[in-house]
């Protein structure tokens, strides 16, 4: 799993800036304090901290990093909140998964094509061994019924 990209991303973002796309926030301190996203209020309990990269709201409780305010905030999953800060972060996501779902639906697609190729084949083989002109013109030319498949290869 993408631990290194999480890693990556979270050194390249600063929660701060990120959160204060969405969050009005004024600094206490360590931490920076703002009105929570996830809940009324008119007091702010909502707060940030850079040093620990996290958030955390007092009155609803909620809280995390920012891979989890991007997924309450604009209500993505895991995967698409690591696509949308690896973009924000310019890190290149190579992720395992997606390879194996493109190599998956690869071998899929080439399974059926040979099926395709093999159903196809089949069928001009009966066609070759009912059809009297063209078993006159095999046999014309000296060929075997065993050869009749190279010739449909060729
Ligand atoms: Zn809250």
């Amino acid at each position: 799993m993408p631990d290194n990209n999480i890693n990556l991303i979270k050194s390249r973002l600063d929660i701060v800036e990120l959160i204060g796309d969405y969050v009005r926030l004024t600094r206490r301190g360590k931490n920076f304090l703002g009105l929570c996203p996830f809940h009324n209020e008119k007091t702010p309990s909502f707060t940030v901290s850079p040093e620990r990269q996290s958030w955390h709201c007092f009155g609803c409780g909620r809280g995390g990093d920012i891979f989890t305010f991007i997924m309450e905030h604009e209500r993505m999953d895991f995967h698409q909140a690591l696509e949308f800060l690896a973009q924000r972060a310019g890190v290149e996501l190579k992720l395992n998964f997606n390879n194996s779902i493109n190599s998956k639906s690869q071998a899929k697609a080439k399974a059926s094509l040979y099926d395709i190729m093999s159903l196809a084949s089949r069928y001009f083989e009966n066609n070759l061994k009912s059809d009297g002109t063209a078993q006159a013109y095999l046999a014309r030319r000296n060929l075997k019924s065993s050869e009749n498949k190279c010739l449909i290869i060729i």
